[in-house]
């Protein structure tokens, strides 16, 4: 059994900064960390440090050695990880001690990945494994519908949201994971609830309020009620809740379960800084008294 993941991959340079640069300003910055990003990775190496088997479907540049390097470290497979002439996937974040900020994306080398090598990379998998992406690739329908056509279980997570790219995979889809925003945002588009979307389960992150999971085979919607945390930063805590639950989900717990593991290990995260770098093991996960 094993996760298939297709997903961006970024590094994230953040640069501290006295105040926020004007247009035409020149800015010295006090001090730059690089660090392990993207929803795709984060979400990867949350399903690897809970325990599951994780292939990564996804591309970097050439100066992105780095990033499979850590994500190997992470306990990834990171074998079909294609390395491009294009720049790698990157965030410029500037950081001004007020705590407010400025984000420059560039998607680069998550862009132009290769329909053909994700059909290369599912050549040996099957039912018994399941296929996950976010919207940070060009390849999310493709890859969907290849793994659909395998006989994998379809899980997506509708992060960033875009109306046009949601509605081309939910007929694809076993599982969507998507937080309460967007779930506005995907009834705004589409006019239905998420109850009454053509997905199997369906699961609404909600923040410190937990999380709902909706089953419309059985027409049955489950409250989850959150870790009782003091938060001091909440990113990444979606992608480590969905890598979570996956893990969870290919180790054949029920969902409620699976639910539950990715409660605590999203809990967590939000009382630590950073992201695929600081994302808990399952023996803290399981051991950690909240
Ligand atoms: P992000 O984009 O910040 O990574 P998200 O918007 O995708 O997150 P959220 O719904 O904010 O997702 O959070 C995902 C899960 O993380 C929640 O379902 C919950 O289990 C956990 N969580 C988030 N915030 C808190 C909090 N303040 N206290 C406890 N758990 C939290």
């Amino acid at each position: 059994m094993a996760i298939y993941n297709l997903g961006s991959i970024n590094a994230d340079l953040t640069y501290r900064v006295p105040h926020l640069p004007a247009p035409g300003e020149t800015l010295g910055a006090r001090s730059m960390t690089r660090g392990l990003g993207g929803k795709g990775a984060n979400m990867s190496v949350a399903a690897a440090r809970a325990g599951a088997r994780v292939v990564h479907l996804g591309a970097v540049g050439r100066d992105g050695g780095w990033m499979i390097d850590r994500m190997l470290e992470y306990g990834v497979d990171t074998r079909r990880i294609a390395v491009l002439d294009d720049p790698s996937g990157h965030a410029v974040i500037a950081v001004e001690d007020a705590g407010e900020n400025l984000i420059l994306l560039f998607a680069g080398a998550n862009r132009c990945i290769a329909p053909e090598s994700i059909a290369e990379a599912l050549e040996g998998a099957g039912p018994e494994d399941l296929f996950v992406c976010q919207n940070e690739t060009n390849a999310q329908r493709d890859g969907a519908e290849l793994a659909s056509a395998r006989g994998l279980r379809v899980a997506y997570a509708a992060a960033p949201f875009d109306a046009e790219a949601v509605t081309a995979v939910l007929p694809l889809l076993d599982l969507l994971v998507l937080n309460e925003v967007e779930a506005q945002q995907l009834q705004a588009a589409t006019g239905r609830t998420p109850e009454t979307l053509p997905v199997r389960d369906v699961v609404v992150t909600l923040g410190a309020k937990g999380c709902r999971w909706i089953n419309t085979d059985t027409g049955t919607t489950r409250d989850f009620a959150a870790l009782k945390v003091t938060p001091v930063d909440t990113t990444g805590a979606g992608d480590t809740f969905t890598g979570y639950l996956l893990a969870g989900l290919d180790r054949g717990l029920p969902m409620p379960t699976a639910l539950e593991m990715a409660q605590r290990a999203a809990a967590l995260m939000v009382t630590r800084y950073g992201t695929a770098d600081v994302i808990p093991d399952l023996k803290e996960v399981t051991e950690h008294r909240f």
